[in-house]
């Protein structure tokens, strides 16, 4: 299908050009040759501003687990707007959000608030460091932690610039990283479980911590084999360094997080997207014993940690209401809706003759139009052919589906089997350019 036509959204982008870099704030969001504006959300469904109506099955980046409009989510924020939206003091629902939190995560015991996923894993690197007094963080390559300069580093690594795989190098994402970060920062390779336990015992005991995502996106969406996650357990413990499991996105995977579903033990864990109920949000959690870095009672903290919005009461009511409308029914409901996808685009990419797979579990996919095995980031660079399942993803959006330009889906409980078939429709559709 040819691009609907988009003339609002065209005049707002020439608005927008005006007063933003490139007219745009996301890079993730961003566009050519414009930007398309939202105009509104019901359920799954986006309403642009020139009236197209699309399936959302990205979820503002997964973000949204019950999609747009929820009756509990929408009755919870519209009482704390009434009774106000912020204040220079602590509410009560910053206690019960941590209680519903702590309850889920086995590992968990406390917790403190940030306004976005990137917050909270630059408070864990820091509350890391200051815990261990030591200066290394290492993390896999290629994987996605926000926009913090360690966090960040080796994200966009390419063939050119990463190095061996058994010294993989930390390639800096934003220009202008000083070279001291990047001298505290171990790249280790993703499933690689001997040279990665090689890597990690070189840095001995100047490694403060390993941050880890078990299912990173920007490397193919793969799980981690279980050998790697009890590995990267076993050796920081041996060698005296805490693990930092990165549920900014994981969350979403069980009742009990990802730490659940993959019987991890973490040290610290990051949360944010979906615990706000479809506001800003992040947070850290971990055993007391860990966290009382942050703790201010007892003269100050070894980690001072505040900010104007962390801990706000829209974020926090939104986010209660959001986790309790999380049961163990709705997680049901998500990993059926995620079968059912698997089964339809199964059948599409067999109909077409395309080499094509799904990666993810639960509610999370990442559709790869490659049969070739992947399982970290450098098979998947290889692998992927990026450039075509980016063109997929235009393609899908001219048929009325949503999904991120590297092929990321994420499903929610407002969809039903009618839209996950729909999506499977457009899919078929928008392949057909595909087919070999
Ligand atoms: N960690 C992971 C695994 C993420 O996917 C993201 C964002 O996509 C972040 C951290 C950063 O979260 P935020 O965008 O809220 O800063």
């Amino acid at each position: 299908m040819s691009a609907p036509a988009t003339p609002n959204s065209e005049n707002l982008y020439a608005r927008a050009r005006e007063v933003m870099p490139g007219g745009n704030t996301r890079t993730t969001v961003y566009r050519k040759p414009h930007q398309i504006y939202a105009w509104r959300g019901d359920g799954c469904r986006i309403t642009d501003v020139d009236c197209h109506v699309r399936i959302d099955a990205l979820g503002n980046f997964t973000s949204l687990i019950h999609g747009y409009g929820n009756r509990q989510i929408l009755e919870a924020a519209t009482r704390q707007l009434e009774a106000g939206t912020c204040f220079g003091m602590p509410t009560e629902s910053e206690i019960r959000l941590s209680e519903i939190l702590c309850d889920r995560l086995p590992s968990v015991e406390q917790l403190r608030y940030t306004n976005s996923g990137t917050e909270a894993v630059m408070n864990a690197i820091k509350a890391a460091r200051a815990y261990t007094g030591r200066p290394k963080i290492a993390k896999c390559e290629g994987a996605y932690h926000g926009t913090y300069d360690p966090a960040e580093t080796s994200q966009d690594a390419t063939p050119a610039t990463w190095g061996d795989i058994d010294r993989p190098g930390s390639v800096p994402t934003a220009k202008g990283t000083p070279q001291g970060v990047l001298d505290d920062v171990v790249v280790i390779p993703f499933n690689n479980t001997p040279v990665a336990e090689a890597i990690l015992r070189a840095s001995g005991n100047s490694l403060a911590a390993v941050l880890v995502d078990v299912m990173p996106n920007r490397a193919g969406l793969v799980p981690a084999k279980p050998e790697y996650l009890a590995m990267l357990r076993r050796v920081t413990r041996e060698l005296g360094a805490l693990l930092i499991l990165d549920e900014v996105i994981t969350f979403r995977l069980g009742y009990n997080g990802a730490q659940g579903r993959f019987d991890i033990d973490p040290d610290f864990t990051t949360l944010g997207k979906i615990i706000g109920g479809g506001f800003a949000i992040g947070a850290i959690g971990g055993r007391a014993e860990v966290m009382s870095v942050f703790d201010p009672s007892k003269g100050p903290p070894a980690v001072p940690h505040g900010g104007t919005f962390s801990a706000n009461p829209m974020s926090m009511s939104a986010g209660i209401a959001a986790l309790e409308e999380l049961t163990p029914a709705a997680f049901e409901k998500l990993e059926a809706l995620g079968d059912r996808f698997d089964q339809g685009i199964g059948a599409c990419f067999a109909r077409h003759g395309i080499k094509g797979q799904v990666a993810g579990l639960g509610s999370l996919r990442r559709v790869h139009l490659t049969d070739a095995p992947l399982s970290d980031y450098r098979s998947t660079f290889a692998a992927d052919g990026a450039a075509r399942v980016s063109a997929l993803a235009k393609a899908l959006f001219d048929e009325g589906v949503i999904i991120a330009g590297n092929g990321l889906m994420a499903f929610s409980t407002a969809m039903e089997d009618a839209d996950i078939d729909e999506i499977v429709r457009a899919f078929d559709r928008a392949l057909l350019p595909f087919a070999s």
